[in-house]
């Protein structure tokens, strides 16, 4: 890895492509909306999960040390944007039969299998919504020093008329449209059609699975806060980049900017990046539409995980995405192929990789990832690198092992085999020692691992490690 690249990346909030600046010089903070947990996600939600694992992969690729904070939305849900109507977790518990902690425990754990079948690299910080309660308390509490929130009988709710820059994320016209009401009902205490509870109630006449008290009354979040305090409690008040799908922008991240914006009078988040759809005959996949397909759908009809995530990379993350049979099994062919040649490489390759071409396959592979995330250029580059004679075979192998670690598809076994445990801890041991700066030890720690077979690299996102 050469010294860090510029990164271009496509900004919702000024709807166009700028160099990345962050906060701090060669960090990324990184706030990605997580999943509710009251049902199977679907592959849908997956196109855009990685997408942004392959925008966490790709910083780092290019030189950001990169610290990823995820949440799990395990509570206060709500079936309609116009804060009304049954809460999905607790008719997930009365669908089930189970507690609503126990549906939230349950998909959540699901979740965490997809996302490692689907090579997801997992969050350096993954936040439950109900652990960080009292985060929320205090944040709706600062918007309520400064006047931002209002009393109705179901809950506390934000004024977004008191808020200037509302709706900023999505430009005017729809700004417009959703101060018509055309969003969502007004409801006879709003004063606004798009003002949105940040705490509500629990109704009197049903006792409520998960609810907390709070200065205001025994209740639940509304639906936005969570991501603003975590994201902030996690990243500081204001962070680099901020991901979701695109049903996001109009509603939940617009209300994030303007609860985070209103309580710290600072900006919250430089670049806002959104995935366009998958969808299903013509239309977005959704839990709520019936026809949607999990990954294990799809490994029922023979398809792995990542076939499907080789699918996602053959379209940019900012057009939308038809999901069909045929797509799949085109993805699978080549996926497949893909990686019986960087088998047939990795087994046979012999050499130095000192091919003065390779230099320029890196670089254009680069030059793609850091063009706001061109997967279909970065993965056509590694198809071109593959042709015969384009490159000595010990190149091919080194390419194609730099280029697995943003395309995350496993394609070098040997390199991804898992450790002994007791390699393994040496490995944490080294690691804690450069956290700790004890560089005598951890030099230590590499020379026993190297007369082990494992070669260890200190790079910005932390070790890195081969066997020789
Ligand atoms: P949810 O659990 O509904 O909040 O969704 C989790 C993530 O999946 C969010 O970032 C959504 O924007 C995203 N998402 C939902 N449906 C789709 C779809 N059909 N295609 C791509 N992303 C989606
Ligand atoms: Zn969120």
């Amino acid at each position: 890895m050469g010294p860090s690249m510029e990164i271009t990346l496509f900004n919702t909030l000024t709807r166009s492509k700028a160099p990345l600046q962050t906060v701090a010089p060669g960090k990324v903070g990184l706030y990605t909306c997580g999943p509710t947990v009251y049902n199977y996600l679907h592959v849908g939600n997956y196109r855009t999960y990685v997408f942004e694992d392959v925008l966490r992969r790709g910083l780092g690729y290019l030189g950001r040390d990169v610290y990823h904070v995820m949440n799990i939305t395990d509570v206060g849900h709500l079936t309609s944007d116009a804060d009304t109507g049954e809460d999905k977790l607790e008719l997930g518990a009365a669908r089930t039969g189970k507690t609503a902690w126990e549906v939230a425990e349950f998909y959540t754990q699901t979740f965490v299998a997809d996302s490692k079948q689907l090579n997801l690299l997992p969050p350096h910080v993954l936040c439950r919504a109900t652990d960080h309660i009292p985060e929320q308390i205090e944040l709706i509490q600062k918007l309520e020093k400064k006047g931002f929130t209002y009393r109705t009988s179901d809950g506390i709710y934000y004024d977004t008329d008191k808020f200037a820059d509302y709706g900023k994320l999505m430009g005017a016209s729809h700004k417009e449209g959703i101060k018509a009401g055309a969003r969502v009902e007004l409801s006879p205490e709003k004063r606004n059609p798009s003002d949105f509870a940040v705490w509500k109630f629990s109704p009197k006449d049903k006792k409520r699975q998960m609810e907390w008290d709070s200065p205001w009354g025994k209740g639940f979040p509304g639906w936005h806060i969570e991501c603003s305090a975590m994201a902030m409690r996690y990243l500081g008040e204001t962070f680099d980049i901020h991901c979701g799908g695109v049903d996001h922008v109009t509603i939940h991240h617009t209300n994030e900017i303007a609860q985070a914006e209103a309580a710290t009078g600072k900006p919250f988040v430089s670049v806002w990046m959104h995935g366009e759809f998958l969808l299903m005959n013509k239309a977005k996949m959704a839990k709520s539409a019936g026809g949607f397909l999990r990954l294990a759908d799809l490994e029922e009809k023979g398809f792995s995980p990542l076939d499907y995530r080789y699918l996602c990379l053959t379209a940019h993350y900012r057009k939308q995405l038809d999901f069909s049979w045929e797509a799949l099994e085109g993805a699978k062919t080549a996926f497949r192929k893909l990686s019986d040649r960087a088998q047939m490489l990795d087994s046979e390759a012999k050499g130095g990789a000192s091919d003065p071409k390779l230099a320029e396959f890196v670089e254009r592979f680069r030059g793609r990832v850091a063009d706001d995330l061109d997967m279909p250029g970065a993965l056509a580059t590694v198809w071109d690198a593959l042709k015969p004679g384009a490159l000595s075979e010990a190149a091919q192998l080194a390419f194609l092992t730099e280029a697995d670690s943003v395309l995350g598809l496993g394609l070098i076994k040997a390199a991804s085999d898992g450790l002994s445990a007791d390699l393994q801890a040496l490995l944490d041991q080294r690691a804690q020692a450069r956290t700790n700066k004890d560089f005598k030890a951890s030099d230590e720690l590499r020379q026993k691992l190297a007369q082990a077979g494992v070669l260890v690299e200190d790079t910005a996102q932390g070790q890195r490690w081969v066997r020789r």
